[in-house]
Order: C-alpha cells, then sequence, then structure tokens
C-alpha cells in the first residue's frame, strides 16, 4: 500500500521517524508522499526522501502555514521561491509534484488572496508538468471554479475528499483522484462513504494525513501510516464487489499512475 499522504516532515516525528516507518513497513504500507507545506519543511522533505528509498515529496504551499504578513506582493517572491526548490530537486530523487496546495475558508486569510495564490501554484505545476494534491476546505465551488478557469490538465489528489458524489464526479472528470482516509472511519463520514460507493475506488487513493486525523478508536494518538489498513477495512466493508487485495491494487496503482516517478 501507499500512504498518498503523511507529514512525515513535521516535528512530532523527528524522535523516532525510523520505527514510524519500520511499523509502517510491517503493516504492508511501503511508499510514503510526504506534502509539501513551507520552505523550511520541503528541505526536512528532501532530506527524508534522501534517507529512506521510500519516501517521496511534493512540494507547495499550503494554506495554514502561510506567512502572517501574507499580502499581495508576497506572492511573486514566494513562487520564485518554489521554483528554484523544484528546479533543485528534480535533480535528485523523491520529488513528484506540487501541493499541499488549496484554499481552504475556514482561514481569516482572505479569500482573493487565497484564490491568487493558489493559481500562481497551479501554473508553476502546469509549467513543470507535475501533478498537485489539494486540500479544501468549506471552498469545492472555488476549487473546482479555478481548475476550470486555469485550464489545469495535470490532476492529482483531492486531498481528504468529502462531499457528495456530485462533487466526486466533477474532480474525477477534471482529472483527479479521491484522497480518502480516517473519516470515513466515523459514522459522520457516511455521506463520503456513499460518494465513493457510487463513483467507484478506482478513482481513491489512500491516505493518513499523519499526524492528523486520526482513525476511530485512535482520537488523541498522533497518527501514522501503518494505521491505513483501518481505511482500508472500512473500504472493505463497504465495497462487497472488491475484495482487500483488489482496494490494495487499484488504490496503489492510481498513486503510481498520478505520481509517475514513483518506482
Ligand atoms: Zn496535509
Amino acid at each position: 500500500m501507499i500512504d498518498s499522504h503523511c507529514h512525515l516532515d513535521l516535528a512530532c516525528f523527528d524522535n523516532d521517524i525510523e520505527q514510524v516507518i519500520q511499523r509502517a513497513l510491517d503493516n504492508d504500507v511501503h511508499q510514503f508522499i510526504i506534502p509539501g507545506i513551507e520552505p523550511e519543511h520541503w528541505v526536512k522533505s528532501v532530506r527524508l526522501a534522501a534517507q529512506f528509498p521510500q519516501c517521496y515529496y511534493t512540494l507547495g504551499y499550503h494554506p495554514f502555514f502561510y506567512p502572517r504578513t501574507l499580502n499581495a506582493a508576497s506572492i511573486e517572491p514566494m513562487i520564485t521561491t518554489l521554483a528554484a526548490a523544484i528546479d533543485q530537486a528534480i535533480t535528485q530523487r523523491g520529488f513528484v509534484g506540487v501541493g499541499e496546495i488549496g484554499i481552504d475558508r475556514t482561514l481569516s486569510t482572505d479569500l482573493p488572496l487565497q484564490i491568487d495564490l493558489f493559481d500562481a501554484q497551479l501554473h508553476v505545476a502546469k509549467t513543470y508538468r507535475t501533478p498537485v494534491i489539494i486540500h479544501h476546505r468549506k471552498s469545492h465551488d472555488q476549487i473546482i471554479g479555478r481548475l476550470k478557469a486555469t485550464q489545469f490538465d495535470q490532476g492529482g489528489i483531492i486531498h481528504a475528499f468529502s462531499g457528495n458524489a456530485e462533487i466526486a464526479r466533477q474532480y474525477i472528470d477534471l482529472g483527479f483522484c479521491l484522497g480518502v482516509g480516517g473519516t470515513i472511519t466515523y459514522p459522520r463520514g457516511h455521506k463520503t462513504l456513499n460518494a465513493i460507493q457510487h463513483v467507484g475506488i478506482e478513482h481513491c487513493v489512500l491516505e493518513t494525513d499523519s499526524p492528523d486525523m486520526p482513525m476511530l478508536g485512535r482520537q488523541g494518538q498522533r497518527n501514522e501510516p501503518a494505521y491505513i489498513r483501518d481505511v482500508l477495512d472500512i473500504l472493505d466493508g463497504a465495497l462487497p464487489d472488491s475484495t482487500v487485495n483488489e482496494i490494495e491494487l487499484i488504490t496503489s496503482n492510481n498513486v503510481r499512475r498520478i505520481f509517475t516517478q514513483l518506482q
């Protein structure tokens, strides 16, 4: 299996990253995608990919981590920094795309500013012909609108997809897979699970969002890639026409189809 979204670059993994990776391997999770959040963390992702052949990463600015001083004039230098980091990354192993980018309407950052930075990062991904990992919160309309307006055609993953089948279908038509994680282990995740049943596992990838989004029964604990099996078990129960092995294979193949650098 592949954990298509785990923030192994965060400080809470510093002390035991080797054990975290070993526990994942022991649970048949063999590869990890570390989404980028901001330049100081990008450096750690590059280092992890050099240290562990199972680790791959994307580079980008995550809406949670925008500088407090973010304004319209910040965008150009931020994009220059991102492009320089990608130029460097493509000479080494591990870089697979742009992300985690997005629009989050629960944050206080101005929506027009978020949209400009999202568009600018989509443009970077288009220039380098890489897929993107997209973060959404109360923002499906804006994200779908921007993907269409910018004619983004590199595809990628809608991280932590939540929503109905109609929204899922719109993302799929735009060339995206849906990231499926801990949400569906909770009763409140039934709407999202219904959407997945509707569109089919062939449009999904597995993810944990470690260290966040703990699975049901593990609340209050640090989440880690080894627990992705909890998601797999729920999907197995919800998709009677597919075996566990098929779900593993289909979702892993989807990640490899999106991130073609994965071996
Ligand atoms: Zn994330």
